[in-house]
């Protein structure tokens, strides 16, 4: 059975026990494919900005393409930290043999179409530091909104 790495906060505090977003929220998929796919133990998670050493909540953050830097609403660059969790979510996955995540959209690590741009709230075409990473080692990465996608990736075991 494939394994999928998932953004905590797409599972949310119900199932982890916690809350890992920016501003100390969650945000559960409600699609019944993922509540599936994790009935059957699919999925394996990880939020990658904790996984670098920040706390939630902590301050909004984007990348900023030109520098290729990541840098808080108050200025401070945590690079580092969210080059620390991109590399721990790449860790999991290759410990468990994964090559698909669903990761939580726009999101400055998780975010694989879209990301926050220069004013922290609007979206603009990019990807994340944890989701380039990943596709860099060969690792399908969707958004919470591309689950049909993923769905025929797993449709092609069947066949
Ligand atoms: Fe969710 Fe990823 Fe942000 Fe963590 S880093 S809160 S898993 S979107």
């Amino acid at each position: 059975m494939r394994k999928i790495l998932v953004s905590t906060c797409l599972l949310g505090e119900a199932v982890v026990g916690y809350r890992v977003r920016y501003n100390g929220s969650d945000t559960p998929c409600t699609d019944p494919r993922f509540g599936r796919w994790h009935a059957e133990g699919r999925l394996i998670h990880i939020c990658p900005e904790v996984a670098g050493g920040l706390p939630t909540p902590r301050p909004r953050a984007r990348i900023e393409v030109e520098n290729n830097r990541v840098v808080t609403v108050f200025g401070n660059d945590v690079t580092a930290e969210y080059e620390r969790g991109a590399q721990a979510a790449l860790a999991l996955a290759k410990q468990h043999g994964i090559t698909l995540a669903i990761l939580k959209q726009s999101s400055p690590s998780c975010g694989s179409r879209v990301i926050y741009g220069a004013n922290f709230i609007d979206q603009v075409p990019g990807q994340g530091r944890t989701a380039a990473l990943l596709r860099a080692n060969d690792i399908k990465v969707f958004g919470e909104d591309q689950l049909d996608d993923l769905e025929r990736e797993l449709a092609q075991d069947d066949r």
